[in-house]
């Protein structure tokens, strides 16, 4: 075959195989849109599993009619508009990829609504690329329909609607723990499977981790408040009396964005060395704040890994922060263990 240039549905097809690997891509990519957007409350309904149906409506800063069709456009984003933007960035977006890639394997309809606007209007890309007037309070509508239904060789890779289910879920949680002051509402098939209200103080923030990463951990978890070299790191850890088989309660956040880190991982296991048999995972759930310019955010297509600029530092600082949490509930008689 000669060497020709791929058309642009084409392009967009293989570059959402980075995006949107399965319908909780999709659910995760949505809920972040919403959170950039500033909303109060996001309320997520499934329907079996993803596959049928994806609908996530905020009550965000919405999206006005000349822009829709922007916002569905690969590579358009509100959110950067220069190196030295990304090099800052505090959006969880910026890549401007997400809304086109999952127009590319589904049905997607915006409907958006802003505060000045007299009512919503729509775009279904795959029926018109004109927007056309519809109802709606002020805030964002996404719904995603047939999804890779035209890609058997994606659908084949999705599995039962309760193990897609089971991966929104995941993504759904890790969210939701990133920002307390936003309410959320989970639906599936109709029923409401969690409904959070905005938690503003300690214990309200307590109570929705329990929710999320299981009512016994509440009871072995230990505050973490440390602060050094212009980092801080905030949250809870476990004592080794709820440690885990797999190392599935374990949520980390660098600046409010849910990651995936080796240094960061790392940091919290040597911490835990001498109190956790090598099978055992600790959980967590622990937020650090750098200086956005002290991490790289864009060193994957899914945005859930970083590449720290200093990533001994960081490595360092982790480790004698949940140290020195730990050391403290070891001086105390009643603390949970299991060694
Ligand atoms: P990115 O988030 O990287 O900018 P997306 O494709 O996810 O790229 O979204 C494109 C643009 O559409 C965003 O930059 C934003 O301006 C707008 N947008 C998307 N979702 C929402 C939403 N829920 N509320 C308001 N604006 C939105
Ligand atoms: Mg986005």
């Amino acid at each position: 075959m000669p060497i020709r240039l791929l058309d642009d549905q084409l392009i967009s097809q293989i570059a959402a195989g980075e995006v949107v690997e399965r319908p909780a891509s999709i659910v995760k990519e949505l809920m972040e849109n919403s959170l950039d957007a500033g909303a109060a409350w996001i309320h997520v309904d499934i329907e079996h599993g993803g596959l049928r149906r994806i609908m996530i409506r905020d009550d965000g800063s919405g999206i006005g009619a000349e822009e829709l069709p922007l916002a569905v456009a690969r590579h358009a984003t509100s959110k950067i508009d220069s190196l030295g933007a990304l090099e800052s960035v505090a959006s969880l977006g910026f890549r401007g990829e997400a809304l086109a890639s999952i127009a590319s394997v589904g049905q997607l309809t915006i409907t958006s609504r802003r505060a000045e606007d007299a009512h919503a209007w729509a775009i279904s890309p795959h029926v018109s690329e004109v927007v056309r007037p519809a109802a709606h309070d002020v805030g964002t509508r996404v719904e995603v329909r047939e999804l890779f239904a035209r890609i058997p060789a994606r659908r084949k890779f999705l599995r039962t609607p309760a193990t897609e289910f089971g991966h929104i879920r995941k993504a759904f949680n890790q969210l939701v723990l990133s920002r307390f002051d936003v309410g959320f509402v989970l639906h599936h098939d109709g029923s409401e499977t969690v409904r959070l209200e905005p938690a503003t103080t300690v214990d309200a923030m307590r109570r929705r981790v329990s929710t999320l990463v299981g009512g016994a951990f509440d009871e072995h978890a230990v505050e973490v408040d440390e602060q050094a070299a212009g980092m801080r790191l905030t949250g809870w850890i476990a004592t080794p009396g709820f440690s885990r088989g797999q190392a599935d309660r374990q949520f980390s956040y660098v600046n409010a964005r849910p990651i995936r880190d080796k240094v960061f991982n790392h940091g919290v296991r040597l911490a835990y060395r001498d109190l956790l048999h090598n099978q055992r995972h600790p959980a967590y759930v622990l937020y650090l704040s750098v200086d956005p310019r002290q991490v790289d955010v864009n060193a994957h297509p899914a945005k859930a890994e970083v590449r720290f600029r200093e990533s001994r530092l960081v490595h360092d600082f982790v480790f004698r922060s949940i140290g020195r949490a730990l050391a403290a509930v070891e001086a105390t008689p009643h603390a949970a263990r299991q060694v």
